[in-house]
């Protein structure tokens, strides 16, 4: 019998892993989400002949190739450029109170003596720490405007996205990316500072070298017409769920124009000092009285990054059926990389956490998206790649697994 392995998604047919960290050649860069619509081949991170992947090279890089006093001293000047006079905002910094936000804000602030306007893109269901955090990080001297969508239509976009495209959380990726320039825009503030940059992740590596995010990440032309959001035009949402065009306003990519007016940048702080997400987390507990979880995420075995969402669980339990990359290899990939921890306890840390089921918020997320279960878990199987996944006496699978001797 001829076995034909299909393989969804546009993956890699062949499973490799990196012999670095523990990230496999599957996992997705980021798209333009905004036209997705799930029918594109994925383009996905680049793997070199050593196989080794390009997040763990773009590491190496940083270590040797690039003058960090330099990129210090071009902050200081990007700062000077933009700081203002006359005591108005003069950088909108998108974040949620997380430690990345925390640190860049207080960093911004005190360090650069800038006059921060925080923007919150508000999860889809705040966690209690995450709003703890939220508040804690408002009160530790920031003002802050919490952009919170519709939550109807919200809810509709993240059920839409989910069958769809297993992919519950491009709702509020969509309105993370916007937000900062948007904000800039209203308020006639032009320099946006957000945290990392994708190459952190092995994505875009090429775009590393430029300060400024490129405008298509945040730019549509010709707004609702090109609009696509979870793999449906925007046109045919509104009429198949009965909204109105304005119910769309916050998924509408930013208006070219009066970025041009205002003249927008949007830079990433990690071209300027170097990425560490556990110094991070030191710095917003020291200065912005950021507090990790008690319990850690399911999934994985961290306690205090993404922890401010209900869905966020169940969004990386997404990432493991289609690409079979779960919480715990982002995590340890990450950590591998910034020498936390080694190889070794990385695949043992992937192997004990990536493939548990988020069950917490199961049942609220379900609700949230008004879902049976029977539906979900008929989306999740109709996902599950037949290169990644087996299903042996009734259980599924995972095909090819992490281990020591990559
Ligand atoms: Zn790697």
């Amino acid at each position: 019998m001829v076995l034909i392995n299909k393989v969804l998604h546009g993956l890699p047919e062949k499973v490799i892993f990196c012999k670095k960290c523990v990230m496999s050649n599957q996992r997705p860069n980021s798209v333009v989400e905004f036209k997705n619509t799930g029918e594109e081949k994925k383009p996905t991170i680049y793997f070199g002949e050593d196989n080794i992947c390009s997040a763990c090279k773009y590491k190496e890089v940083k270590e040797n190739d690039i003058d960090w006093k330099e990129r210090k001293s071009e902050l200081k000047t990007l700062c000077n450029k933009f700081r203002s006079r006359n005591g108005s905002y003069d950088v909108i910094i998108p974040g949620s109170g997380g430690k990345d936000s925390v640190m860049v804000s207080h960093l911004l602030k005190n360090e650069y003596n800038m006059n921060p306007l925080t923007v919150t893109w508000a999860p889809h269901t705040y966690t209690e720490i995450g709003w703890q955090n939220f508040q804690n990080w408002i009160n530790s001297g920031f003002d802050n405007l919490l952009n919170t969508p519709n939550g109807l239509v919200h809810r509709i976009l993240t059920r839409i996205a989910f069958i769809n495209l297993c992919h519950p959380f491009q709702p509020f990726i969509i309105g993370q990316r916007m937000t900062g320039p948007k904000f800039a825009a209203l308020y006639k503030v032009p320099l946006v500072v957000y945290g990392e940059h994708p190459a952190e992740y092995g994505d875009r590596v090429d775009e590393a070298f430029s300060p400024k995010m490129k405008e298509k990440y945040f730019i549509l032309e010709s707004s609702l017409e090109n609009l696509i959001l979870g793999g449906m035009p925007a046109k045919k949402i509104i009429s198949d769920y009965n909204l109105k065009l304005s119910d769309m306003n916050p998924y509408i990519p930013v208006n070219p124009d009066l970025l041009k007016e205002v003249q927008v940048e949007v830079h990433h702080i990690s071209y300027y000092l170097q990425w560490d997400p556990q110094e991070n987390y030191y710095h917003a507990v020291e200065k912005g009285g950021f507090k990790s979880n008690t319990e850690r995420t399911q999934g994985t075995y961290s306690k205090y990054s993404s922890i401010d969402d209900k869905l966020d669980p169940l969004h990386y339990f997404t990432t493991l059926i289609k690409f079979g990359i779960g919480r715990a290899t982002y995590d340890a990939a990450q950590e591998i990389r910034n020498e936390k921890i080694d190889r070794e306890e990385g695949v043992a840390l992937v192997k004990k956490y990536d493939q548990e089921f988020p069950s917490k918020y199961f049942s609220e997320m379900l609700k949230y998206m008004d879902i049976t279960e029977e539906k979900f878990w008929e989306v999740i199987d109709k996902n599950r790649s037949p290169h990644l996944w087996e299903k042996r006496f009734g259980k599924w699978n995972l095909i090819n697994q992490v281990s020591q001797d990559e």
